[in-house]
């Protein structure tokens, strides 16, 4: 304990040093937002009180009204933010303010490009709370103490922002935090009680806590802010900017969200959702452990943070809270993991946040396209995760096609069949691992041809996707890659007569291929997909796409191989150069050939590269003899 409280200095993890640096100067013209910070920790502080005392009253130490208070000292220029929440023990201090422990720094770090206008729209992103303090002050001075802890047990924190802090241990009669601003040159604009007063009615007025500072001229405290629920006031006395900043307060966001839907739900259950979707992803969405999610209150009094029974988890984009009024005040996660109330209250959100989306896809598609851009990939989780809502989410989907032939995903499944030509009865996809490899596929020549959109399916999850989704308001969706090609109706009876009298004639050239082949292939046969290739694999109907079992055999998962179908093109004059030839000597390099070209072009690998090589040399040898 003795040397504890010996004065130490110690240096800021690398990351915050950066920080800092950067902060001051691209956040410099946006200042005021430092007040702001301060006072969401605050109110964060006093949420985790509450959190903790429901399971320990001592921690209140008898003192159970929270608050926050706002001073200033015009002569000694400092700004002085105080709470009586949770406080920190000398080792929070060290791992909340010396250190950035939020998952994704690192990329953070690695994507800042040195030019500050750039720069400072990612800070804004990144979000750097507390050390915004750094942005007006020179000096910080934080003294706290952890609620439960004895007064001796203070500790005091200072730093003048650049590459060190001291700590100290010191006594603190009262728990919670102060933190103490020794304003910059040319600051002391901020020391002004209106100026003070017009910043927290601007950013904080949705504290749920009262924000006191003195009445000017007068002894007593005056509390600043509303310190009402924003939630349960009613909607048309909430403005945008209102909304906008309690969305700030609750997402540890810095830039205002995409959406949102405010609703109060009355019936067998009480409870009011304020729901809202971020305009961009953040760094940790696919850390499932890291995340800040939606706050659960019970009669306006906060509950817990991230309760992840709340929404599924393809929905953990959304930030928001809800208050039920049907929940005990007691309620833990335990309880709410086997809660009957807490279902239906999930059910009731998942309803709200989609109906949210559809609203924003059909009323406002430019923001629906950076929804998906940024959460699309999350969504497409709940395709398999959420069966009850498969129809509606199936409808949010977006993909790209061949409609527009570019890569963003903008054609929903609605779009498609609209589009569909008469006599089409399915929904055509090809899977690729990239864009490129999808809008190149050979399986698509026929359907290009003939103009019928094909969906190209190229992101990762998009494989696990259709494995779930296997149809679309009636519509099955179908593989151009699997199974043989059946446009049903939209061909017509000559060619279908064309294809028959091919497929004779070319009877004897499809076994002689097969048995070059050998254990390569399950079969090979006359395909009339093709238009510009001579060759294509495919696979049976039920049978695992190629794709796929890429993915999973790159994933380390044991897949038993299955055999393709290599199908040939009839009209392709390679195809007929190798009919002319069947007895050459080369026959069997062509065919292996063939079935190489065709699987590389559908994104393969070669098992023997170097056995393809060296028939193409022969090849190429023979040409240039020729
Ligand atoms: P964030 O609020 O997004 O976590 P901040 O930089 O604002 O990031 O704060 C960092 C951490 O410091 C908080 O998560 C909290 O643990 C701690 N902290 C900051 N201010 C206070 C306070 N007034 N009381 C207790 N803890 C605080
Ligand atoms: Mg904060």
């Amino acid at each position: 304990m003795a040397a504890e409280s010996q004065k130490e200095t110690l240096g800021f993890q690398a990351e915050v040093q950066h920080l800092l640096k950067l902060m001051i100067h691209s956040l410099y013209s946006n200042k005021e937002i430092f007040l702001r910070e301060l006072i969401s920790n605050a109110s964060d502080a006093a949420d985790k009180l509450r959190f903790e005392g429901l399971s320990d009253d001592a921690l209140y130490e008898g003192e159970t009204d929270l608050a926050i208070k706002v001073s200033f000292d015009q002569e000694a220029r400092t700004i002085t933010v105080s709470d009586n929440g949770i406080g920190m023990s000398r080792n929070e201090v060290i791992e909340n303010i010396g250190t950035i422990a939020k998952s994704g720094t690192r990329e953070f770090f690695q994507s800042l490009t040195g030019d500050q206008a750039k720069d400072a729209h990612l800070i804004g992103q990144f979000g750097v709370g507390f050390y915004s303090a750094f942005i007006v002050a020179d000096k910080v001075t934080l003294v706290t103490r952890r609620a439960g802890l004895a007064p001796e047990h203070g500790v005091r924190w200072e730093s003048g922002g650049e590459g060190d802090y001291t700590l100290e241990t010191v006594s603190k009669a009262t728990r919670g935090t102060d933190v103490v601003l020794h304003l910059r040159e040319g600051e002391d604009e901020l020391v002004n009680d209106w100026r003070l007063k017009s910043i927290i009615r601007k950013y904080s007025d949705h504290i749920t806590l009262p924000i006191k500072m003195k009445a000017e001229g007068k002894d007593d405290e005056e509390t600043v802010n509303q310190a009402s629920a924003l939630w349960a006031r009613p909607k048309s006395e909430i403005s945008a900017e209102q909304y906008h900043e309690f969305y700030k307060h609750v997402a540890h966001d810095f830039e205002p969200p995409l959406a949102f839907v405010h609703a109060k739900v009355e019936g067998k259950q009480d409870y009011t959702q304020l729901l809202y979707v971020p305009s961009r992803a953040p760094f940790d969405l696919w850390d499932r452990e890291h995340r800040h999610g939606v706050k659960l209150y019970v009669r306006r009094v906060f509950i817990m943070d991230d309760a992840e029974q709340l929404l599924p988890s393809y929905l953990r984009f959304v930030r928001g809270v809800i208050d039920s009024n049907d929940l005990p005040l007691n309620v833990s996660r335990e309880i709410l993991q086997h809660s009957k109330d807490i279902d239906a209250l999930r059910a009731g959100s998942v309803k709200k946040v989609l109906g949210m989306l559809e609203d924003l896809a059909e009323k406002e598609p430019e923001k629906y396209k950076t929804f998906w851009r940024e959460f699309g990939r999350v969504l497409k989780e709940g395709v398999g995760e959420d069966f009850a809502n498969r129809e509606r989410i199936a409808k949010l989907l977006r993909f790209a096609s061949t409609q527009a032939d570019v890569e963003e995903e903008d054609v929903g499944l609605a779009d498609y069949v609209g589009r569909m030509k008469e006599g089409q009865e399915k929904i055509y996809y090809v899977s690729a691992d990239s864009f490129a490899a999808a809008k190149h596929s050979p399986h698509l020549e026929i359907f290009r041809k003939k103009g019928i959109e094909v969906l190209l399916l190229h992101d990762r999850v998009d494989e696990w996707l259709v494995s779930h989704l296997t149809e679309f308001e009636g519509k099955t969706l179908q593989s151009v890659a699997k199974g043989e090609l059946d446009l049903g109706s939209l061909e017509d009876a000559q060619e279908k007569s064309e294809q028959q009298q091919e497929a004779d004639e070319f009877k004897d050239l499809v076994s002689k291929v097969k048995e070059a082949l050998g254990d390569r292939v399950k079969e090979v046969r006359i395909t009339h997909r093709l238009t510009s290739s001579p060759a294509c694999l495919v696979v049976e109907q039920h049978e695992m796409g190629a794709n796929l079992e890429r993915m999973l055999k790159a994933a380390g998962q044991p897949v038993s191989a299955t055999k393709p179908i290599l199908e040939i093109n009839p009209h392709h004059p390679i195809v007929a150069r190798i009919k002319a030839e069947e007895g050459a000597s080369r026959f069997s390099d062509w065919s292996h050939l063939l079935f190489d070209q065709a699987l590389l072009s559908e994104g393969g690998q070669l098992e023997d590269p170097a056995g393809f090589v060296a028939r193409l040399n022969g090849l190429m040898l023979a040409l240039a003899s020729a």
